[in-house]
C-alpha cells in the first residue's frame, strides 16, 4: 500500500495510444479557441455543435421528455444543454457542469471614434481582469455586434482572415522611456491610453475630421452602420492571434482565452459524446469575468427556472431535484511557474501536466466569498475519477493572502447544490496569449466524462 501522496504526470503515464488521443482531441479544442474568441461566437459553435449532435431548441415553459436532448440559447450569450435521462433524478439530481465563455478583453465605448495627429482611434473600456500593458504593440481583432434602429443585426469580425487588417495600440519607445520607468506598472498604463489606432488615409475634399470620415465610410460600405450605431453595438478587441502549438514536442497549447474555454469545449464535448442515464445540465455562462451579473451572468434566475422546468416535467419536488444535484464549477487555475516561484506554494498549486486541477476553495483572505466544497462530496469525486482512470490533482490560486479571486462555483451552491471548483492550469493567465498542457485539456474532458456517466 502506497502510504504518501505524490502527484502523477499525465504525460509520463500516457502509452502511444493515449498521447495520440490528447493530441487529437486538441485539434478540435484549437479550432473551437479560433471560432469562439467571444460570448457570443461560442454560443454559435456550440449550438452548432449540438445541433449536429442532435440537440433541439428549447422554450421555456415547455414539457421535457425522458430522453430530450434540448438546448435553450439565451440571448445568444449564454447556453444550457440539457440531455434528459432515463434515471430517477428524485434520487440523482441533475450532473451539472459550468463554465464560463467570456474572457478579458477591450470593450470598445459607446462614443468610440475619434481623430487626432492624422490618425483615428477607437476609446475602449477593459472587460475583465488585465495587466494593461499587454494590449499595447500586438495584433488586435474587432469581433461584436451592431444592432440598428430598425432592428436589424450586424455581425463585424476584422482581422482573424489572413488577408485582414488588423488593429494596434502604440507604446512609447524605451529611449524615451526613463520617466514612465519609474512609475508602477498600475501608474505607468492608464485605460485611457488603451486606444485603438484603426485608420489614418484623410477623406479626400473634406476639411474636418477627415481621417475619421474616411474610417466611417469604410464602415459605412462594409456593414451599412453610420456613427450613431456605435450606441448599440457591443464590439470587443481581442488578439488576432491563432491558438498554435507550443515546444518542440508540441505538449502545449497558446492561444486567447483558454480562460474559460478550456473548461468550456471539455464540457460541451463530454455533455454532446457521453452516453448516460443521468439527467446532464451543461452551463455557458457569460459575465463570470465581470463578476457574473445581469441576466446571461450565472447570478440569474434561470438556472433555477430551467431546473424547475425539470422537475416539473418529471413530477418531481423541485427542492428535492435540487438537494440531489451535483455541480463541477468549471473554471480555470493558476498553474505553477517557476519564474514566478514566489507566488505559489508549491504543494498546492496545480502543475501542468498533472492533470485537471480541483480546487476545494477560492476566494480570499481566509477563504472569504468561495464555496468550500465539502470533504463528502470530494470524497466521492476521487471515487468516480478512480473508476474511470483520470489523472487529477488539487491545487489553490496561489500563496495564501497574495491575493486570490472567485468563481461562479458559489451562484450554484446556493441552489442547495453540492458544488466543486475544477479547472485547467493556466500559466499567464488573463494574458492576451495564455498557455495550458494538451495533457490537462484531456484530462478536464475524461473527468467530466466520468462525473456525468
Ligand atoms: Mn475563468
Ligand atoms: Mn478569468
Amino acid at each position: 500500500m502506497e502510504l504518501t501522496y505524490k502527484k502523477r504526470n499525465v504525460y509520463a503515464e500516457a502509452d502511444d495510444t493515449e498521447l495520440k488521443r490528447i493530441f487529437d482531441y486538441c485539434e478540435g479544442y484549437k479550432k473551437f479557441l479560433d471560432g469562439a474568441k467571444t460570448e457570443r461566437e461560442a454560443v454559435t459553435e456550440t449550438v452548432a455543435m449540438a445541433e449536429k449532435a442532435g440537440y433541439k431548441p428549447y422554450t421555456l415553459g415547455g414539457k421535457i421528455n425522458k430522453g430530450d436532448k434540448l438546448y435553450y440559447n439565451n440571448r445568444g450569450k449564454s447556453l444550457f444543454i440539457l440531455r434528459a435521462g432515463s434515471a430517477d433524478i428524485a434520487k440523482n439530481g441533475v450532473r451539472i457542469l459550468v463554465a464560463h465563455i467570456d474572457s478579458p478583453r477591450l470593450d470598445l465605448k459607446q462614443v468610440p471614434l475619434y481623430e487626432k495627429a492624422g490618425a483615428a482611434y477607437l476609446k475602449t473600456h477593459y472587460y475583465g481582469g488585465i495587466k494593461k500593458y499587454h494590449w499595447l504593440t500586438i495584433p488586435l481583432a474587432l469581433h461584436g455586434t451592431v444592432v440598428l434602429k430598425d432592428g436589424r443585426k450586424i455581425t463585424v469580425g476584422i482581422g482573424e482572415n489572413d488577408c485582414d487588417p488588423v488593429f494596434y495600440i502604440t507604446d512609447l519607445l524605451p529611449h524615451l522611456s526613463q520617466d514612465l520607468n519609474k512609475k508602477t506598472i498600475g501608474e505607468g498604463f492608464e485605460a485611457e491610453n488603451l486606444n485603438i489606432l484603426i485608420g489614418g488615409i484623410p477623406q479626400k475634399g473634406d476639411e474636418k475630421n477627415s481621417v475619421k470620415n474616411g474610417v466611417l465610410k469604410l464602415l459605412n460600405e462594409k456593414y451599412g452602420m453610420i456613427e450613431e450605431d456605435f450606441l448599440s453595438a457591443e464590439l470587443q478587441a481581442v488578439p488576432a492571434a491563432k491558438a498554435k502549438d507550443v515546444g518542440i514536442d508540441r505538449a502545449f497549447i497558446a492561444a486567447y482565452g483558454h480562460d474559460d474555454s478550456v473548461c468550456a469545449y471539455p464540457e460541451i464535448t463530454a455533455a454532446l459524446q457521453t452516453e448516460t442515464e443521468q439527467t446532464v445540465l451543461t452551463i455557458l455562462a457569460d459575465k463570470e469575468e465581470i463578476g457574473s451579473e445581469g441576466n446571461t451572468g450565472m447570478q440569474c434566475v434561470l438556472i433555477d427556472d430551467i431546473l424547475n422546468e425539470i422537475a416539473k416535467s418529471y413530477g418531481v419536488n423541485p427542492a428535492v431535484l435540487r438537494s440531489n444535484s451535483m455541480c463541477i464549477s468549471a473554471d480555470v487555475t493558476a498553474a505553477y511557474d517557476p519564474g514566478f516561484a514566489s507566488a505559489f506554494e508549491e504543494n498546492n498549486v496545480g502543475m501542468v501536466n498533472c492533470g485537471v486541477t480541483m480546487n476545494k476553495f477560492t476566494g480570499a483572505r481566509g477563504k472569504s466569498g468561495s464555496n468550500d466544497a465539502s470533504a463528502e462530496y470530494i470524497g466521492y469525486l476521487r471515487g468516480v475519477f478512480d473508476r474511470y482512470g483520470v489523472i487529477w490533482q488539487t491545487g489553490e490560486l496561489g500563496r495564501v493572502d497574495l491575493g486570490g479571486g472567485g468563481t461562479v462555483a458559489k451562484y450554484i451552491a446556493k441552489n442547495n447544490i453540492d458544488t466543486v471548483d475544477m479547472g485547467v492550469p493556466v500559466l499567464s493567465m488573463h494574458a492576451p496569449y495564455e498557455l495550458v498542457s494538451k495533457a490537462d485539456v484531456y484530462s478536464a474532458y475524461k473527468a467530466f466524462c466520468a462525473f456525468i456517466k
